[in-house]
């Protein structure tokens, strides 16, 4: 039944774009993963050829390039620093990527502009971490993570109010307020973002900054070794995947730059937060610096620091609006291709690799083309893989 539909829209596809025909991604399956190669990878996205050097991939310059290093799980994304799915691998002498990290991570930040979801969002609701009894973070460099959290949240109000935003605070105080209660304030304004501050605890010597999107369901948490059963399960935040990476690589990319050098860079990480998996909203969570360091607890506490920190995020806001309604402008003959996409009908898609990870329900996912193994690259929608 749906393969007369696919033809035709095959058809549509081949017509809009005779050079390229139509798009069939080549899964190679790596320790019982999908994997695609780092070379498919620059031509789907019009990339030059990677440029390799020993362990160094590189795809790409500027604010559309991809940066990899084979057996590792940190790479950059359009200068953001990541932290991947999965490590990239070499197969039949190929660095390859997984196909976890092609949908979550590249796919909405290489092509921000096909995001449906939270384009108009009106609305950023600041969450003060902690607060009341829960102090969070202590040392004897500054004072409590709760009171620099609020106060960076009550810098960063009128900027964003400035900016035509409308702002909801979760607290303006100093009081305890639970986690889901915190995440359930966004869900009352359909078009919201969810930006939670916090500062961060650690070894002494351990220094900057680093931002949390929700860990995509069937992906470890960056600080766990090893993918777990529960990692499989899909929560409400994963709804707004796509927005959810968006938002960190924008705001931690202006944070970044707030501490200037890449050693305090800890990138954008994966986590399973409770304000970020019961999230009904885009929403991210930052820590800002660590109150355990000396030389940033000393940073953090200082007011006019505070106030580079809240007009960086601000930016970063404003960077995350502007890519999802403008995106790059892309060559006149990607537009037909990426019209032709659009159009493109929907057919059952089922992970090969793992029996794990079948959708539940088999839930139908938009194809971009035909072929043997077809790969989805537009799964914006909820409880996909
Ligand atoms: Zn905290």
């Amino acid at each position: 039944m749906w393969l007369t539909a696919l033809q035709a829209a095959a058809g549509v596809y081949l017509a809009a774009a005779p050079t390229s025909g139509a798009w069939n991604w080549n899964l190679f399956e790596v320790e019982g993963r999908d994997y695609v190669s780092v070379d498919q990878v620059a031509e789907f996205y019009r990339l030059p050829q990677p440029a390799r050097n020993g362990e160094s991939v590189k795809l790409g310059t500027g604010d559309k390039s991809i940066e990899l290093k084979v057996s590792r799980k940190e790479a950059e994304v359009n200068g953001v620093r990541f932290s991947l799915c999965f490590p990239v691998t070499e197969h039949q002498g190929k660095p390859m990527v997984s196909r976890k990290d092609l949908v979550k991570v590249f796919e909405p930040l290489m092509r921000p502009e096909r995001i449906p979801y939270g384009k108009a969002f009106k609305t950023v609701v600041i969450d003060a971490g902690h607060g009341g009894s829960e102090s969070g973070a202590r040392s004897r460099y500054c004072p409590a993570e709760k009171e620099m959290t609020l106060a960076v949240a009550k810098r960063l109000r009128p900027l964003l109010e400035a900016a035509g935003f409308k702002v909801v605070m979760t607290r303006i105080r100093d009081e305890q307020m639970d986690l889901p209660e915190r995440a359930a304030v966004a869900e009352s304004y359909e078009n919201s973002i969810f930006v939670s501050i916090h500062f961060n605890s650690g070894s002494s010597a351990a220094r900057g900054v680093e931002t949390y999107a929700l860990a995509p369901a069937g992906s470890p948490s960056t600080a766990s070794e090893r993918l777990r059963m529960s990692d499989y399960q899909s929560f409400p935040g994963n709804v707004n995947d796509p927005n959810n990476v968006l938002l960190a690589a924008a705001v931690h990319r202006r944070m970044s730059q707030l501490w200037g050098e890449s050693r305090f860079d800890r990138g954008v990480k994966r986590a399973r937060f409770v304000v970020l998996y019961q999230n009904r909203r885009p929403a991210i969570l930052i820590e800002g610096g660590f109150v355990s360091n000396p030389e940033d607890g000393r940073l953090i506490s200082n007011p006019d620091f505070q106030l580079r920190m809240a007009e960086h995020i601000k930016m970063g806001i404003m960077d995350y609006q502007l890519l999802l309604n403008e995106g790059v402008q892309y060559e006149p003959g990607m537009m037909m291709v990426m019209k032709s996409e659009a159009e493109a009908v929907e057919v059952p898609l089922v992970e090969t690799s793992s029996a794990m990870m079948i959708p539940r329900g088999g839930l139908p996912i938009t194809t971009v083309a035909v072929g043997t193994n077809i790969l989805d690259v537009t799964p914006f929608r909820p409880d996909d893989f």
